[in-house]
């Protein structure tokens, strides 16, 4: 049967009590077809919804016979009529109404899917990625991708309305300055060079500011070879933007207002502004990370002066070689954790660099492998140092100050998760007055936190030679629900300074042009103070979500190897492509 010409009127999932009586055109996919004798039922289903559609010999035997045909995933167009659903189904948008085909077509067959398509249809992610485009039929995907998609459009409304230009900026070029390891692109025309892959658009997006664009932005790909963590993907989205004649309060402000609008426009939520302001000092001493989660409490507990004299031998020590001990209370956390589940908390402080971990449970009496080594009196004030009372499990690490922070800090995110204590709230917040350097054990040396163009704090720039820990960056983070959504700085614009950090970072002059002296020679002909900011889509779109895994909410990402399931990249290339290129491969030995 052919359906010539057939012209769709309505989306599947648009079906509703207004439309009954209507004559109806609809396509899509098969979703599940019942053959129950004199009558067929097929779930139709579009990116909209899914609709009963009836076949019945009655109205249409020839329709009736192809529908008896059909498969999962058949992609087909029929034309019928909208009746009142005889059984109401209240788990369907379109549940009240049915339709019942005059005329079919099958506009194309399909073979058995792998995966179904259903949300809850727990295939693997492997085959979920092999197969994206099907597992994007899935209602859940194709709402993140909708969603998504909302979210970069409120970006990009608000970022037009307030006076910013969508500037875009090139992919092939010299390699930026964020600190992660480059994709290099090898170049034909110029051989034995090469182009690196923007880490950021940082340098161009300063550049703009030198052009005069004055407000700037880009939703743009930026690409990092790093090692994979859940959160991460080689290329991901950055909504970019940079701002003249602007001081960091300037910066926080517009960005406030921005989220304001993206809170209300997207989940209905009026967010309170100002929003709270951390410095990293106090987020590091308090949550023991530069982006806490402040939907649960287990603050960390600096313990030093408590135990500087402990008869517990681990704990005094550790304060003598300036090192740290400190604790997180559990509040009722004594009966959720038994022997395994202690023995399992060890576990993971040892995953996060603990060389061990001391539990106290606080009940009648108090129960703690240190017990033993301490008389009452200083366990009571250990105890109360903690603002602990009967019920509570206090977990206390000794160690450098880096490890006490980073395992308390991520043990507090895990318990409060597995405990669930996490609450249902949006906490927003800036951490900010960021180090403006950090040592790097690899390359042993000191090396810019964010990037070289970062701004020291005015007060601080004194300190950049000789006491480097001590200076502040004009540096901040926007962090939502534990996750740093965004970051940025007010940069550094004069070409003075700019060659002391140069200096400060170890580069010498040479290399300092070498690297950027197409940004300080811009710098030499008038450039307006500027800072600016970048967000990570997927991070947003993850946290405004509450979608945990970062593949979710990209519709064609790739795995923790860097690789795509899809289309089999990244893949050999032919002798013909290298010797254009004037490369040789060197062949690989696993270690
Ligand atoms: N380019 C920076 C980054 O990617 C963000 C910024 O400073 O605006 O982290």
């Amino acid at each position: 049967m052919q359906l010539n010409g057939l012209k769709r009127t309505h989306y599947v999932g648009e079906m509703s009590e207004a439309l009954i009586g209507q004559t109806v055109t609809l396509m899509g996919w098969v979703q599940k077809k019942r053959n129950l004798g004199g009558l067929i039922f097929v779930d139709l289903r579009d990116r909209e919804g899914i609709t009963q559609i009836v076949f019945d010999t009655e109205i249409s035997k020839e329709a009736f016979e192809m529908g008896d045909t059909l498969k999962s995933e058949y992609v087909i167009a029929i034309t019928g009529k909208v009746e009142k659903r005889q059984s109401v189904n209240t788990e369907l948008k379109t549940g009240m109404v049915e339709v019942f085909a005059e005329d079919i077509k099958i506009l194309s067959e399909s073979k058995v899917p792998p995966i179904h398509i259903k949300d809850d249809d727990n295939a693997n992610e492997k085959l979920r990625l092999k197969y994206r485009y099907l597992d994007l039929r899935k209602p859940k995907m194709y709402n993140n991708l909708y969603m998504r998609s909302k979210i970069a459009s409120v970006f990009r409304t608000f970022f037009n309305e307030h006076g910013f230009l969508d500037v875009e900026t090139p992919f092939l070029n010299k390699p930026t300055p964020e600190g992660a390891r480059d994709y290099l692109v090898p170049s034909r025309v110029n051989p034995n060079m090469f182009y690196a892959l923007p880490q950021s658009p940082q340098l161009f997006k300063q550049m703009l500011m030198v052009s005069g664009i004055d407000r700037y932005y880009q939703i743009v790909k930026c690409f990092r070879d790093e090692d994979l963590r859940a959160d991460r993907q080689p290329e991901f989205t950055q909504v970019d933007v940079e701002m003249s004649f602007v001081e960091e309060e300037d910066v926080i402000r517009i960005n406030e207002e921005l989220m304001k609008k993206m809170f209300k426009e997207i989940l209905d939520i009026d967010l309170k502004t100002p929003f709270m302001r951390m410095s990293y000092k106090e987020a590091m001493d308090r949550f023991g990370s530069d982006k806490p989660d402040l939907r649960f409490g287990f603050e960390l507990v600096n313990l030093n002066e408590t135990v500087q004299d402990s008869s517990f031998s681990v704990f005094k020590s550790a304060v003598e070689e300036g090192k740290f001990v400190k604790g997180i209370t559990i509040d009722g956390g004594a009966d959720s954790y038994s022997k395994k589940g202690l023995k399992n908390l060890e576990k993971l402080a040892k995953t996060y660099g603990a060389h061990g971990l001391v539990w106290i449970k606080v009940l009648d009496e108090i129960e703690s492998p240190i017990a033993k080594f301490l008389p009452e009196e200083e366990m009571n004030a250990l105890v109360k140092a903690m603002n602990a009372t009967k019920g509570d499990l206090l977990l206390i690490v000794a160690d450098k100050k880096s490890v006490v922070n980073a395992v308390l800090g991520n043990m507090r995110c895990e318990i409060a998760k597995k405990l669930e204590r996490v609450s249902d709230e949006y906490k927003i917040l800036w951490v900010n007055e960021f180090p403006m350097f950090e040592y790097s054990e690899e390359d042993d040396r000191y090396v810019a936190k964010h990037h070289p163009f970062t701004s020291p704090l005015d007060e601080d720039i004194k300190y950049i030679f000789d006491d480097k820990e001590r200076v502040r960056a004009k540096a901040y983070d926007m962090v939502l629900n534990g996750s740093e959504i965004g970051g940025g700085s007010i940069r550094i614009h004069s070409s003075e300074l700019q060659a002391k950090v140069f200096k400060a970072l170890g580069l010498s002059d040479e290399e300092a042009r070498e690297k950027f002296g197409f940004l300080l020679e811009a710098f030499e002909y008038g450039v307006p103070p500027h800072g600016g900011i970048a967000y990570g889509l997927d991070r947003v779109v993850m946290e405004l979500l509450k979608i945990e895994n970062i593949r979710d909410v990209i519709a064609f990402p790739k795995t923790q190897q860097a690789t795509c399931l899809l289309t089999g990249a990244p893949s050999i290339a032919e002798e013909k492509q290298l010797e254009e290129l004037f490369l040789d491969l060197i062949e690989f030995k696993e270690e």
